[in-house]
């Protein structure tokens, strides 16, 4: 453990004198980086190069014949990559003394991985084959000196826990935890054998073009170990400075697998010690720090490490190693997976993409697939808090186990509950229905609505969507004109979307004479004006100011009811307020709810006033199995104590407008960017042909969404168009997610003006 202390004090010119001595070469020499040796390049006269291996005055000389033997073994099995040879010295020896022991090796030709980018699938694959063929290689492969008690033996994990303490504040948690989970392997299971114990990014080389791996340096990590440490090992360092890192991983590991298959207990263990081989690489990091300062070899890797252990420790559990198994399984899961889909699962069911993801885990704002990519999830508004938010699966998890049934019990949950949503909303909304879906939450408002007039007809704005069922459908624009659709029933009236971009009305007026339709449309009486609070499936399209109150006063004179429905819209997306209707001052008789409020959990409300309800109470008794259970009042109440204890509203505000400024900077440079709209984490950016025209881009959006996919940020489309971008992502999305989506679209721009 002193040997990084006792590394030689020699010097290139030392290194010249003993070649020459001991080999008769005459070279010029330069110092290579090592942790505890001292090595040469010489390079004679005739171009001919060389390491001049000077070893740690604490080496054994059996260690360096291990490393001698394993080099010649290896060249004769392993024939396609290109192993140092040893050159022996005058007097006829493989290893020479000079107070130190010195060995001559020949230069093999190459890059060192650590700086190669892109690191390619094929290059991954092919550091994954030349581990397994030198795994393989050794596995007949038998030295005495092999078993010994070595501190970069994975197995030896122990050796690095006193080093603990030199960890900077705060990072010893991060890494405490990797050497602890070592104590849980069955080591017992893994097979055991002679490995070469140090494929990190500056031992393994790889060819001038940068696809393939051409020679394994550096033989002094050798130890009779658990093999599968030799590829944990490279996993660790494959994996530094990639965007991906588990997918990274995974290259290597198919690779490896197909050459020489990993058992069962291995495959478990792969990821385990890949943390725990980063765990001891910051921990010796640390130690050589405080032991030899002036050698930089060890902090090489050591701030990509720490940024590698960050990165990995915000992924979810298990994802890695569920990558990992899969790529052992083989390829062609994913397209099984279609296929059988395709059978059984109705076929008006979508997929998004050209190529369909295959999504894995969820944590926070980011979805993590089969393959080892991890996405920024930028559109979906029903994870509200985050995906996989564990205060979420607690109070679920919690309730199920201890009671789920109807409401026809007193329980504190479903009043607790609804007077908490109660609070959220202006007065006189104050009487809950609760359900299990926007889609029953629209059916049973229209209900309310039709119960309190008496009356049938419903005014709907252009391209709006409200749900699924029969009569949603009928008061779905979005559906009814849209393919497939049968067009509108006689009661429903359908008014121009209040679109200040491409509708009609663009002006200061705009809202007044967008609401005039809705006047026009209520003239005779009806039973409900439905309006998202601010359009999504139209195309995230924000409301002119006074729509919503002109619109509501109109239907109100002539006694039909006005139904805000928040489904997409609630639960403080707009930043400014917690309901989106507050940002047009108005308050609707009757408002709707889904999405987010369950954050996955299926679940919608009614909030309405004590008069409608009073008219809905006609005696027919409104019973929904599962709405309001207590299991969805325990996971509602878990939402709103989210959104509040994480202060989301005020994070959709702060990282909204940051993420507005951004895209309308980006529109400056871009002419495909029409317009930019949004409110809080509400945004939308339409894309056109030609700025005066304003002619949709709706090819051009798709192509945009796939493209984004690629760099790992999800999107979709929307509006009659399918012109318009929308954003409306988990509320945990912060400014740095932001500049994140910002410089992707600011590439995918630059890349689609390019072709
Ligand atoms: N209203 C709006 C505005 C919606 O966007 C949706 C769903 N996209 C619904 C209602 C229907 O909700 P669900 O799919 O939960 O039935």
């Amino acid at each position: 453990m002193a040997l990084v202390r006792t590394a030689p004090r020699l010097t290139p010119a030392d290194a010249v004198r003993l070649a020459s001595e001991l080999y008769s070469l005459h070279a010029t020499a330069s110092e290579l980086p090592s942790e505890r040796d001292r090595n040469f390049h010489l390079r004679d006269a005739a171009g001919a190069q060389y390491v001049l291996k000077i070893a740690n005055s604490q080496e054994s000389r059996e260690v360096l014949d291990l490393q001698n033997r394993a080099l010649a073994w290896l060249a004769e099995r392993v024939p396609d990559l290109s192993w140092p040879r040893v050159v022996p010295s005058r007097a006829g020896r493989e290893i020479e003394e000079r107070g130190n022991y010195i060995r001559l090796l020949t230069w093999v030709e190459g890059v060192c991985l650590a700086g190669v980018r892109p690191r390619t699938p094929q290059l991954l694959a092919s550091l994954g084959r030349a581990l397994a063929r030198t795994d393989s290689a050794l596995e007949s492969f038998s030295h005495p000196a092999a078993r010994r008690v070595f501190h970069w033996d994975l197995r030896q994990y122990e050796m690095a826990r006193p080093h603990l303490d030199l960890l900077p504040p705060g990072r010893r948690e991060l890494v405490e935890p990797l050497l602890d989970a070592c104590a849980a392997l069955d080591w017992q299971s893994l097979r055991h054998g002679i490995i070469y114990g140090d494929a990190n990014d500056y031992n393994v080389l790889v060819d001038a073009a940068g696809s393939r791996v051409v020679s394994l340096l550096d033989f002094g990590d050798m130890v009779y170990s658990a093999t599968v440490c030799d590829l944990a090992i490279a996993l660790a360092y494959a994996m530094l400075d990639e965007r991906d890192p588990v997918a990274a991983a995974a290259h290597v590991v198919a690779a490896y697998h197909r050459e020489r298959p990993l058992t069962a207990p291995e495959i478990d263990g792969l990821f385990p010690l890949t943390l725990a081989r980063l765990a001891q690489s910051v921990c010796y990091a640390a130690w050589q720090a405080r032991e030899a300062p002036e050698n930089g070899y060890l902090n090489i890797s050591n701030s990509p490490a720490w940024a590698l252990l960050e990165r990995l420790h915000g992924m979810p559990t298990g994802w890695p190693q569920e990558v990992l198994a899969r790529a052992c399984r083989g390829g062609a899961a994913e397209d099984e997976l279609l296929a059988e889909r395709r059978r059984r699962v109705g076929p008006s069911l979508s997929l998004s993409y050209d190529r369909p993801l295959h999504i894995t885990h969820g944590w926070r704002q980011h979805l993590y697939d089969s393959r080892g990519r991890a996405y920024l999830d930028c559109v979906n508004n029903v994870t509200h808090v985050g995906h996989g938010h564990p205060r979420v699966v607690e109070a679920a998890a919690r309730q199920m186990a201890r009671l789920n049934t109807n409401t026809r019990y007193l329980n504190e949950l479903l009043t607790e509950y609804t007077g908490r949503l109660i609070a959220t909303l202006p007065a006189p909304l104050s009487v809950v229905y609760l359900v299990c879906s926007g889609s029953e939450a629209n059916e049973l408002a229209l209900r309310l609505a039709r119960a309190h007039t008496g009356r049938h007809e419903v005014i709907v704005v252009d391209a709006a969507y409200h749900g699924n069922t029969n009569t949603l459908i009928d008061i779905s624009p979005y559906k009814f004109n849209g393919r497939g659709g049968r067009g509108k029933p006689s009661w429903v009236h359908v008014t121009p979307l209040p679109d200040v971009y491409r509708g009609p009305y663009r002006g200061e007026d705009a809202g007044a004479r967008y609401a005039s339709h809705v006047a026009e449309a209520a003239h005779g009486g009806v039973a409900a004006f439905i309006c998202e609070s601010a359009v999504g499936c139209g195309g995230q399209t924000i409301l002119p100011p006074g729509f919503l109150g002109e619109a509501f006063s109109t239907v109100r004179a002539v006694g039909g009811v006005c139904i805000s429905d928040e489904v997409q819209t609630g639960f403080g997306r707009a930043g400014s307020d917690f309901w989106m209707f507050q940002t047009q001052g108005v308050v609707p008789d009757i408002v709707t709810m889904g999405k987010p409020i369950g954050n996955g959990h299926p679940m919608g409300a009614v909030v309405t006033t004590p008069e409608i309800a009073a008219s809905f109470a006609n005696g027919m008794e409104y019973f929904n199995t599962f709405g309001g259970n207590p299991v969805s009042c325990a996971v509602g109440l878990a939402v709103l104590d989210i959104i509040r204890d994480e202060r989301l509203q005020e994070n959709a505000l702060d990282a909204g407008g940051y993420l507005m400024h951004g895209l309308r900077e980006l529109a400056g440079g871009h002419p495909l960017i029409g317009d930019v709209r949004g409110l809080g984490l509400f945004v939308g950016i339409e894309l056109v042909r030609d700025r005066a025209t304003r002619e949709p881009a709706g090819q051009d959006a798709s192509e945009l969404v796939n493209r984004m996919k690629d760099r790992g940020v999800l999107l979709s489309t929307d509006g009659p168009f399918h012109n318009v971008i929308k954003i409306k992502p988990p509320m945990v999305f912060s400014r740095g997610d932001a500049d994140t989506l910002v410089g992707g679209l600011n590439g995918v721009f630059e890349e689609m003006e390019r072709s």
